[in-house]
């Protein structure tokens, strides 16, 4: 930059330059995209010219979103162009500026650029194309990118990827895989960037045979197992239930980056292996590897887990000497911690501290924990803050209700029955899903599209009568709905989770352990029923569910029902 300092004042200086557009040009790619530049001197050297041409367009709208933290500063830049008119945006521009908007997920600034692509007539650019793919898919609308997929005639293997990476990043595990195996068809041989994408297509999913399969296929390939891959395969086999086998590759690595340490602090978290994760905390400070914000969300998930208060207090005081500002989910560990050890008063002071406002789930954190403790008052202030901010998501309505009926404040439990009622509130649907033979099978409640319904369904009568048998009565109440008692019970045995796991019993032999996935938290009857379950029929189950992993053998859970 110094050099280049000189170099610019001298051509401001020296009448003999001139024209001085061609070299300032090529001063501002410099400045704004290159490793030792300086975008700040980027911005005052482009709004000097007065004239730019779509060079000079073209590197601000990359450079400024190659900074960290990146904002839609690069869509001014773009916008900023087509209002000037004098210079048309080629294909790079195009290009640069979806991937801006992919950046920071501006989906309908993107879109508009999309349809600029045929305004401009670069529609049919594969690089254009590739790039519009690119946007669809990291915005999540996958539909669109799998349309735009299909009309790229050569499709390279940055396409390949995008696409498959933007099936896993919303779990869609089985269209991101078949799209891999027809990646091989047409001989688009993969990289580490296809490898990592499938492999946390299966540590979503929770879908392990597939994820070793993939990993063998690695081996085979002789694909390099780079720092990136390694640690997304310890993050797949954490994720999928195989500690044993995470911690293994974890210490086959040769070097470890940060992101490997926090795969496997969180893994162990995830587990309910406090110890290892804190243990494995202080190797990583000793091997003087810096620790992120995952690394803490890690260990003060661990202490959450295992009621280390004080750790885990201590861990929050530290993170300001790593320079790590506390985010809403740091905020909703530590709020978790203090509820689970009953200490809701000071949850609810560190709440009020926040820089910013909370979200619904610290907000339902904090409910959770006066509906355990039976405080009414603060219980109500807080439900009502939550359902402003979430009106319409049944598990609220739930906890208030609950939180009333362990007041036996009853009038009120019908009068929050109604309100949901007259909101039309419908439940986040239950998902549960069970890898069998390398294919995802997904259930909801009550779900009878699958092609063995009838088979399940018997096998859920099976296990109904034989839990009863047991001893077992259902706790009809944590089902809100007006129902009758029979009726209740039934909708408790048509749970996803109970639907995967009767599943999961009619087409697998112990010992293979049966593995179930959850969108959201295990319900408590069908914890109780899993261990019952594991019990009769003898049989390893282990549920991951949105917060934890359940680990279910003998009748009795890793989680010693804390969770
Ligand atoms: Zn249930
Ligand atoms: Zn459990």
């Amino acid at each position: 930059m110094k050099i280049v300092r000189q170099i610019h004042s001298h051509i401001l200086t020296n009448p003999l330059y001139s024209p001085k557009h061609y070299a300032l040009t090529k001063i501002l790619a410099f400045c704004a995209l290159s490793p030792f530049g300086d975008i700040d001197y980027a911005r005052r050297v482009f709004s000097k010219i007065s004239y730019p041409n779509v060079f000079s367009y073209n590197s601000m709208i990359r450079g400024s979103s190659l900074i960290e933290n990146p904002s839609k500063e690069p869509i001014t830049y773009y916008r900023k162009m087509l209002r000037k008119g004098y210079a048309n945006p080629n294909s790079f521009t195009l290009a640069f500026a979806l991937k801006a908007c992919a950046v920071v997920s501006a989906l309908g600034e993107g879109r508009q650029i999309h349809s600029h692509t045929f305004r401009y007539g670069f529609d049919s650019s594969p690089f254009v194309q590739t790039a519009v793919l690119n946007f669809y898919a990291k915005c999540e609308e996958i539909s669109v990118a799998q349309q735009v997929f299909d009309e790229i005639p050569e499709k390279n293997l940055i396409a390949w990827s995008a696409m498959i990476s933007g099936y896993a990043r919303i779990g869609m595990v089985n269209e991101a895989l078949s799209l891999f195996r027809e990646m091989q068809k047409v001989d688009v041989r993969p990289d580490e960037v296809t490898m990592v994408s499938v492999i946390s297509a299966c540590a979503k999913a929770g879908a392990l045979d597939l994820g070793r399969w993939v990993h063998a296929f690695i081996d085979k390939n002789g694909i390099n197992l780079d720092v990136e891959l390694s640690s997304a395969l310890v993050d797949m086999y954490a994720k999928c239930g195989c500690i044993e086998k995470a911690k293994t590759l974890f210490d086959e690595m040769p070097e470890r980056d940060t992101k490997a340490w926090s795969a496997m602090v969180v893994g162990y978290a995830v587990h309910g292996l406090a110890e290892d994760a804190l243990e494995l905390f202080s190797r990583m400070e000793k091997a003087k590897v810096r620790p992120n914000h995952v690394t803490f969300i890690g260990v003060l998930c661990a202490c959450a887990h295992s009621g280390l208060v004080s750790e885990g207090q201590q861990f929050w005081s530290s993170m300001h000497t790593f320079g790590i500002e506390p985010s809403m989910e740091h905020y909703g560990c530590m709020v978790d911690l203090l509820c689970r050890a009953g200490l809701i008063e000071e949850a609810y002071s560190l709440v009020e501290t926040m820089p910013f406002s909370p979200n619904s789930i610290i907000w339902r954190t904090l409910l959770v924990g006066c509906k355990n403790k039976g405080i009414l008052d603060k219980g109500e202030f807080i439900a009502e803050r939550l359902l402003k901010l979430e009106p319409l998501n049944a598990e609220n309505y739930v906890l208030l209700s609950n939180l009333y009926a362990s007041c036996s404040r009853w009038e009120k439990v019908s009068y929050v029955r109604k309100k949901m009622k007259e909101s039309g509130v419908k439940a986040v649907p239950g998902c549960s899903s069970i890898e069998v033979d390398g294919f995802v099978h997904e259930f909801v409640m009550g779900d009878e599209s699958h092609p063995e319904a009838k088979e399940i369904k018997e096998m859920l009568r099976d296990i109904c009568e034989k839990v009863r048998h047991a001893g077992h009565e259902p706790w009809t109440s944590v089902v809100l709905h007006d129902l009758g008692e029979e009726e209740k019970e039934n909708t408790l045995c048509e749970h996803s989770e109970r639907l995967a796991i009767a599943f999961g019993l009619l087409k697998t032999k112990a010992p293979v352990v049966i593995r179930v996935v959850k969108n959201l938290r295990v319900c408590a009857d069908c914890h109780e029923v899993t261990k019952i379950i594991s019990e009769l029929y003898n049989r390893e189950i282990i549920v991951r569910d949105r917060v934890r992993f359940h680990r279910i053998v003998n009748g009795s859970c890793s989680c010693k029902d804390y969770w």
